[in-house]
This record gives C-alpha cells, sequence and structure tokens, in this order.
C-alpha cells in the first residue's frame, strides 16, 4: 500500500508502523493524568490542544476488502456534545465505534491513519481495552438492560471493576445523573425489564455513568422511544455534557440541532465509501453549509 493510503497503517501488524506511540499504559492505576502531561512536551502531536478528547488524523475503516470510511480529520472537544448525521451506510457507526474500539471483535475490521485520545494513540499496541471501554462508556439504539435489578444493572460495571465502595452511593449518584432516581427509588430491587423504554434507555445512560467515564458514545439512543421519552433524553443529554464529553449518532437532523454543539455530516462518495463531507458548529452547519453535499441533504434533497 501506499503511504498515502489511509489504511496503510492498519492492525494487527501496527507494530511496524511508524505512528506516533503513546509512552504510557491506558491500564496504568490513577496514572493518565500524570503521564499525560509528563510525556506531552515531550512527544504529544501540536494537535492535542488541552479541550481536544479525540483527534482523527487521516482515519480509514474496512471491513474485510469493503472500505467503509476513509480520509477522516476531525477533532471531538470536551463537554460538548457532537453529533454524527448523514445517510445510512456513510459510516456513523463505524467511526463513533472506533472510539471505544468496540469494532476490534468484528473479523475483518481494520483501522488505519491515527486516532488519539487525550493526545494518546488509542490503537497503540499497549493499550488496554478494559481501560478504553472503562473511560469511554457506550449506549446503544435499543435498550439493553440486563435481566436484573435496578440496583444491579447499575451497580454491574462498578462490581466487575472491583469498585465495591460506597456503591448504594454511586448507584444513587448515577440515577440521579441519568434523571431516574425520583421514578425507581422505591423499587430498585425491581426488575429492569418493568421500566418502560424510556426509563430502560436512562437506566443504560445510569450503567454507562456509574463507573464516571470521560466520553459517553450514544448510538442513535432514541430512535426507539417515543416523543416524549425522546425529549427526556435530549434533556438528560443536555445535562450530562456538564460532566462528560459526548458523542451521538443521529439521523434525526432537528435532534442534532436541539442537542448538538457540533455536528459532522457524513456521506459517501461516489465509490460509495463513507466520508466525512463538513464538520462545525451545528447552527453554522444548518443555517449556512458549504458543501453542496451538505445543502443537499439538509433540505431533503439527498438521502
Ligand atoms: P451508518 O451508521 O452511517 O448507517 P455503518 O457504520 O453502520 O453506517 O456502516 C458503514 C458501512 O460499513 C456500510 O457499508 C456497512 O454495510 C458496513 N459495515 C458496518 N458494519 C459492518 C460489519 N460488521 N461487517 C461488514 N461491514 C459492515
Amino acid at each position: 500500500m501506499s503511504r498515502t493510503d489511509p489504511l496503510a497503517d492498519t492492525r494487527p501488524d501496527a507494530s511496524t508502523s511508524t505512528a506516533w506511540r503513546p509512552r504510557l499504559r491506558l491500564s496504568q492505576p490513577d496514572g493518565l493524568a500524570a503521564a499525560l502531561e509528563a510525556s506531552a512536551a515531550a512527544s504529544a502531536p501540536a494537535v492535542a490542544t488541552e479541550d481536544v478528547v479525540f483527534q482523527f488524523n487521516g482515519v480509514g475503516v474496512k471491513y474485510g476488502e469493503k472500505r467503509a470510511v476513509e480520509g477522516i480529520d476531525m477533532a471531538i472537544h470536551r463537554n460538548q456534545v457532537t453529533a454524527f448525521i448523514g445517510p445510512s451506510g456513510c459510516g456513523k457507526s463505524t467511526v463513533l465505534r472506533c472510539l471505544n474500539r468496540m469494532n476490534d471483535s468484528i473479523v475483518g475490521f481494520r483501522i488505519g491513519g491515527q486516532l488519539l485520545y487525550h493526545g494518546h494513540d488509542l490503537y497503540g499496541p499497549n493499550v488496554n481495552r478494559v481501560e478504553v471501554r472503562r473511560r469511554i462508556g457506550m449506549v446503544f439504539q435499543k435498550p439493553n438492560p440486563f435481566p436484573k435489578s435496578i440496583y444491579d444493572n447499575v451497580a454491574w460495571a462498578a462490581r466487575n471493576l472491583g469498585m465495591r465502595d460506597g456503591l448504594d452511593e454511586r448507584v444513587e449518584r448515577a440515577l440521579r445523573g441519568a434523571a431516574l432516581w425520583d421514578e425507581v427509588k422505591d423499587r430498585l430491587k425491581s426488575s429492569a425489564l418493568g421500566l418502560s423504554g424510556g426509563q430502560q434507555q436512562r437506566l443504560c445512560i445510569a450503567r454507562a455513568i456509574a463507573i464516571e467515564p470521560d466520553v459517553v458514545l450514544l448510538d442513535e439512543p432514541a430512535s426507539a422511544l417515543d416523543p416524549i421519552a425522546t425529549a427526556s433524553i435530549e434533556d438528560l443529554v443536555h445535562q450530562l455534557k456538564t460532566r462528560y464529553t459526548i458523542v451521538i449518532v443521529t439521523h434525526n437532523m432537528q435532534q442534532a440541532m436541539r442537542v448538538a454543539d457540533r455536528t459532522a455530516f457524513f456521506s459517501l462518495d461516489d465509490r460509495r465509501v463513507g466520508t466525512l463531507v463538513e464538520y462545525r458548529d451545528t447552527a453554522g452547519l444548518f443555517s449556512r453549509p458549504q458543501d453542496a453535499r451538505t445543502r443537499d441533504y439538509i433540505t431533503g434533497r439527498f438521502g
């Protein structure tokens, strides 16, 4: 492959890559902040400014021989809501799932280019995937509570990670954070499966934030919900961004306008490969799109 091929630096043989590699293991206990400071001056690329959580540099993804996306360059900012919009199949979920290495288990998945998390290569050889999932939580399109009690759902990840101290307070904090506490505080031991769809999705958000991640990824979190439940999820997203960095995939442009600070519009190029067409502040993207493809999409002429 040529050097300009965004998939040239592919896994699993990336150890031969000349790309910058982190000096720390993400698994180091409590070591991330210190290690970031220690290594920043020496080796962090110039793009890794303080409020940049993720930096994509020419990222491309293949599933087997199929190129899903290529040439993604963008930065995702701290304590903002970033929305990914675009027609079906343009790679929104693929790109989202790259952010916490959810695609790794897919046979044939390969990522090229460079994806930095706080300036550190998320796909570097020493990165611990459990630690990645701890820092970068995810909520899926269809609410997927475990067949356990409300309490046990929220406590699940904390227990698995050995965070047993103050579990009751942790569960309450997460449920309050997900705007669900008042509705469930008297039935914490009841099955989560008895909750409504909207409550189940807020429970899944509580489950994700119970271990106090840095980032919450939301993959069409309201698309299976009715308008009232959708509104409560959108309100919640507004509240969550004060504590977390949020990335949300949505097929609903109005939802992106309502919740997102920045919006990325993806589309398919003439080879049907996903590409990032335009990425800017949400108001600007919807009111003054700079690319004709964005204009056509948001005015309903395409997609
Ligand atoms: P979107 O979220 O925008 O609908 P996706 O990220 O789901 O797009 O898909 C982007 C492209 O990658 C599509 O062509 C899709 O068929 C392909 N793709 C997604 N997941 C897989 C997979 N697990 N295996 C093979 N191809 C996949």
